[in-house]
Order: C-alpha cells, then structure tokens, then sequence
C-alpha cells in the first residue's frame, strides 16, 4: 500500500491589525465612544451588567454557567493554575445589546466581563477568525 503523508494543515498567520484596520474598526463607534463608556461602566456600578464581577477583580469560575468566586488574596493567577484554577482578571467592555453600533442609546449599552461579552456577541466571533482571537495579546508579544 502507497503510503501518503497527513497532509500539514497549514498554522494560522499570526498578523496584528494595520493602522488602517484599526481605524475602520474605531470608525464604528460613536465619537464620543471614550465618554459613553466611562458612563455606562459608572451606571453598571463598575461589575458586569449580567454576572456581576467587578471591574479588576481576579475570580475564578465554579461552574459552566455564570458563577464566580475571588480568587484568594496574595494568590496569583499562574498559582492558581497550576491546582487547575482558570484565574481571569475581569476587564469590562461595553457590549452593543442588540449587536448595533450606531445604537448608542443607554439602555441598548452594557458593561460586561470577558465571558459574558463572548457569551453575547457572535460577531465578534467572526471579527475573531477574521483577524485572529488573540490579535492584542500577539501585538504586546511583538512588541517585547
Ligand atoms: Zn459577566
């Protein structure tokens, strides 16, 4: 019998965004984008609108729905990771409600951590397999 190699799926290009992607990308936003969301993040009291984790907090996650718990004080994340704890530092974002981003108005706006921002928005899915998910992370590591 012919042996025939596996062919190698080719890796995925690590790029970073031009400067012209990235003002396409800022384009989309309200030009007072800056203001709306210190705003919305002071509305949602500064916690993810829908599980409640606050701004900067280091948790862990406890189940596969949206409950969360500190992280121990004084225990950083790789420690944790190595007792198999995923230790996120939350990161608010302000998600577009009804995925439209000229809908600026209040109520269509709210301040969400990282899981649930990915949970809501599946066009940023898209934006992540058009651009890579890690294009930031990618940039920093250029950069060093
Ligand atoms: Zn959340």
């Amino acid at each position: 019998m012919k042996y025939e190699p596996t062919k190698l799926t080719k890796t995925k290009e690590i790029r970073t965004m031009t400067k012209s992607e990235e003002a396409v990308m800022y384009s989309e936003y309200h030009p007072k984008w800056s203001l709306i969301r210190r705003l919305i993040l002071k509305r949602d009291k500064y916690c993810c609108a829908w599980c409640g984790a606050p701004q900067y907090a280091f948790i862990y996650r406890t189940g596969k729905n949206e409950d969360w718990e500190y992280a121990p004080e004084g225990h950083m994340v790789d420690e944790m990771h190595s007792f198999g704890y995923k230790v996120t530092k939350i990161i608010l974002t302000i998600a577009h409600i009804d995925h439209n981003k000229d809908n600026n108005r209040f109520e269509n706006l709210a301040s969400l951590c990282q899981r649930c921002h990915l949970n809501h928005d599946r066009k940023q899915h898209a934006f992540n397999r058009k651009y890579g998910r890690n294009w930031k992370r990618n940039q920093t590591k250029l950069d060093l």
